[in-house]
């Protein structure tokens, strides 16, 4: 099997140069790279492309070729070679450079002639965090919150200059940001390229640095800002402000700032998914008799809540066992995705009762219970089977105490 022209799938002549191969490869593999290229066929190209600069760019392989051998064949495949295994086992990756420097080279980035820096870039995004108390989550609230930042220079205007001074063309690197050093050795010649000492690497100076940001154009400040957080937020919860963060070196755009929530844990109500879950206790007698209980909502901490959202009244029937869990609608948390839709739906309140055994009884009241028991003509302890009832009142207790 005889190999492509490797030349002409770079578009190079026969007698190209090491140099004219790494450059028409770079375009060639760009041009045709799956992530970019929209032909169906990018893959194969591409493919085809980086064989061709395997064997070009590499002597023994390319003086195979050359001589009209198969260098990708097995153990080099050169027909004229007596020794067999030149080759072979080079790759892609063994050739220096990868995708990264590819697009690095794409959007001007790293390695070829990168030129100066731009004195400005965009700020970095910031994330801050504040911790709300479970009504503020719950409601939602607006809080001032103060950040450490950086601010446009209002000495300079962000210029970075005295007197709005343009910055002046490196004397050094002629404006290039970069200095090429040669330096000799037993192996010749070693020419280096570095960022330029006298600029930075920003190809220009600034005359005379303002004073007050040294030339950077911004400087740190803490700000305050209110941030609106809507009702139904929770831990982990994060608010998109864009272009609220830093402002970015030389005044560039500000980048955004995220500012995550943290709720402190309550202590009466627990949330869980968009319901509030409380437990009350409750005495024996008032479990068998029966009862009617006012609770104090968590909408009652804040001061806007209207009197009839303070509180919550329920009636607890006769003969309440242990674990019921009594549900009030709507005064649990408003749902954060429901409202992002406009709308507003909210979860329950749901209230578990726990009945509580009287302890530390005096003779006479020992006495009267056992009377009781004697006129209900109450057994004693009894095993339960299996009975998915009291299961769940186990689980639902466990999932009440676990915070
Ligand atoms: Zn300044």
């Amino acid at each position: 099997m005889s190999a492509p022209d490797y030349y002409s799938i770079l578009g190079v002549p026969r007698d190209a140069s090491a140099d004219q191969i790494k450059k028409a490869y770079r375009k060639m593999a760009m041009k045709v790279h799956p992530d970019v290229a929209t032909d169906p066929d990018a893959e194969e190209k591409f493919k085809q492309v980086n064989e061709a600069y395997e064997v070009l760019s590499d002597p023994n392989k390319r003086s195979i070729f050359d001589r009209g051998g198969d260098p990708m064949g097995p153990g080099g495949g050169d027909p004229f070679a007596n020794m067999g295994g030149f080759g072979g086992f080079g790759s892609f990756a063994s050739q220096g450079f990868d995708i990264g420097d590819l697009f690095g080279a794409m959007f001007g980035g790293a390695t070829t002639s990168r030129g100066p820096k731009s004195r400005v870039r965009r700020g970095q995004d910031q994330l801050i965090r504040t911790r709300l108390t479970l009504s503020e989550a719950v409601f939602g609230v607006t809080k001032p919150i103060k950040f450490d930042t950086h601010v446009v220079c209002n000495t300079c205007n962000g210029s970075g200059g005295v007197n709005n001074r343009e910055p002046v063309t490196c004397t050094q690197c002629h404006g290039r940001g970069e200095v090429i050093t040669t330096q000799r050795s037993i192996l010749g010649e070693i020419r280096t390229t570095q960022q330029c000492p006298n600029c930075q690497g920003f190809g220009n100076i600034i005359p005379e640095p303002c004073p007050d940001c040294s030339g950077q154009g911004r400087v740190p400040e803490q700000r305050t800002i209110n941030v609106k957080i809507p009702a139904g937020v929770d831990t982990g919860n994060r608010i998109h402000l864009q272009g609220q963060g830093e402002i970015g070196p030389g005044a560039g755009p500000a980048g955004d700032l995220y500012v995550e929530i943290q709720v402190a844990p309550h202590d009466v109500f627990r949330r869980d998914h968009d319901n509030l879950e409380m437990v009350i206790r409750l005495p024996m007698s008032l479990a068998a008799l029966g009862t009617e209980l006012d609770i104090d909502t968590l909408e009652s901490e804040l001061p806007s809540c209207p009197p009839e959202r303070q509180k919550v009244h329920m009636h607890v029937p006769a003969g309440t066992q242990s674990g019921t869990r009594l549900v009030v609608a709507d005064h649990g948390v408003p749902s954060l995705r429901a409202n992002r839709r406009g709308e507003t739906t909210r979860g329950d309140l749901g209230v578990t009762l726990l009945v509580q055994t009287p302890t530390k009884l005096d003779d006479e009241q020992r006495a009267l219970l056992a009377q009781f028991a004697q006129m209900r003509g109450e057994g004693g302890p009894e095993v339960l089977n299996k009975h998915p009832e009291e299961k769940g009142f186990f689980d639902r207790i466990r999932d009440v105490f676990s915070q």
